[in-house]
């Protein structure tokens, strides 16, 4: 590292963070992603052999071998990181677990063990990687695809996505939080609350898959959000990002036409919302669903977990 570079309480740099260079497609929302981790576990100076990195199968359980280098972790199989974890936690409890999934490795094949860690209430900080397609296998639907979503191949999505964030607020979880991966500012803070928490701690992050999931109609599409992602990841000195993040900070940007004609925005949570609790964050999400919009932000905290 650059000798000037920031250090924290450890001395080490975020350099000192990093991991193996992604093999994702250029774009993918989920290195965003890794970027955040990055600057968050350095930020809150977790030593690196007390990590303990863990995954399942899909694009976004690559994500652990991006960060961190010097670290314990283990990519397990499909949809069985919670359960792989709670052994790790079983026999370390010193370790500071991050689980990275995607929506498909935990809300079909991985959901009866997405509940039951929930249940559980383990200590530790688990991200689903959400954008709405299998992308490892080449786009297949998964169970968060929005309704009309559209693959290359076959018909239009039919089913109703589940929300991995009201399924956690009514199974019981302790932090639950959803983030885009396009806004570290917001992201950041996110995981560094998921990671201090003690006990279970989701985050949802809606994350653009812009090899599969790139059309009209869906909330995850890099074609609906590329320009907020571009201007704020790239070129936050152009003019026109100052006024998207702006028109988003104050909960107006980003709208995606849905395939029925519908508008579904993405705004952060108000600044007056109580997350404390878990009755109004449920009436709070429903509300929001009802009026368009996708929430970002703390959505319920147990500070007595
Ligand atoms: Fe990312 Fe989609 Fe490419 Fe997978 S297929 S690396 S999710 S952009």
């Amino acid at each position: 590292s650059h000798p000037k570079s920031p250090r924290n309480e450890l001395g080490l740099t975020e350099r000192d963070y990093e991991g193996a260079v992604s093999t994702l497609c250029a774009g993918c929302g989920h290195d965003s992603i890794t970027a955040a981790l990055i600057q968050a576990v350095f930020e809150l100076s977790i030593e690196p052999h007390m990590l303990g990195k863990m995954s399942g199968i899909g694009c976004s359980s690559k994500t652990p071998a991006y960060f961190v280098s010097q670290s314990h972790g283990f990519n397990s199989v499909h949809g069985r990181m919670p359960s792989v974890t709670t052994g790790a936690n079983a026999a370390n409890n010193e370790l500071t677990y991050i689980g990275v999934s995607g929506d498909g490795d935990s809300l079909s094949i991985g959901m009866g063990q997405f509940a039951h860690v929930i249940r559980r209430n383990l200590n530790m900080c688990y991200i689903i990687e959400n954008n709405g397609v299998y992308g490892l296998t080449k786009g297949q639907y998964s169970a968060s695809a929005d309704v009309g979503s559209t693959a290359k191949k076959g018909p239009a999505n039919r089913q109703m996505p589940i929300d991995p964030v009201s399924t956690a607020i009514g199974l019981g979880a302790t932090y639950i939080a959803r983030g885009f991966s396009g806004d570290k500012k917001q992201l950041v803070p996110l995981i560094k609350g998921a990671i201090a928490h003690k006990g279970f701690a989701l985050l949802d992050v809606i994350s653009p898959c812009v090899t599969f999931n790139d059309h009209q109609g869906s909330t995850k599409s890099y074609a609906h959000t590329r320009e907020f992602y571009h201007h704020v990841i790239e070129a936050d000195f152009v003019p026109p990002a100052k006024e998207i993040v702006a028109a988003y900070e104050e909960g107006a940007a980003m709208p995606v036409e849905m395939h029925d004609g519908s508008k579904i925005v993405f705004r952060k949570v108000d600044k007056a919302y109580d997350p404390t609790s878990r009755e109004s964050a449920f009436s709070y999400l429903r509300s929001s669903v009802r009026a368009g919009e996708i929430v970002t932000g703390l959505l319920y905290i147990d500070q007595e977990a």
